[in-house]
């Protein structure tokens, strides 16, 4: 390669051009492909048309920058489903938790059933008196 700041060829693993003593790749003066003259704004060698990386160009648009805050409600409000998995990108991640999530629905919506069958259940053992006392009055919620 061509020494940046003063066109010199010096080795690519040369730490210090031997014709400046400036870092090669730092330069903005001299293209580092073919040691020709460059200006401190040209993006491209005219000699060789090789990008000469002065370019300062802001970062790529940042697509996959995530929201902590989106993230973290997901997790709390859907994290059942694996939302803020899937938010995130851990699509492996968030089938797992999905998968958890419909087997515990499968499991608690049954339970909630059966428990909701097993009060019904309960309401009618009861006598019209007795169930007033404890469930109306009394404000028994469960059982
Ligand atoms: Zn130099
Ligand atoms: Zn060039």
């Amino acid at each position: 390669m061509h020494c940046k700041n003063c066109g010199k060829e010096v080795d690519v693993t040369a730490i210090a051009c031997t014709g400046c003593g400036c870092v090669p790749s730092n330069g903005t003066k001299f293209c580092s492909n073919c040691g020709a003259e460059t200006k401190p704004g040209q993006i491209v060698c005219l000699k060789c048309g090789v990008a000469l990386g002065n370019i300062t160009t802001s970062p790529p648009a940042s697509t996959g920058d995530k929201s902590r805050v989106t993230a973290a409600l997901l997790g709390i409000f859907l994290g059942g489903i694996g939302a803020h998995q899937f938010y995130l990108g851990h699509s492996t991640s968030g089938l797992i938790r999905l998968g958890i999530g419909i087997v515990g629905l499968c499991i608690m919506l049954p339970a909630a059933s059966i428990i909701g069958l097993i009060e019904g259940i309960i309401y009618l053992t009861k006598s019209d008196e007795e169930f007033q006392r404890v469930y109306v009055v009394g404000g028994k919620e469960w059982f």
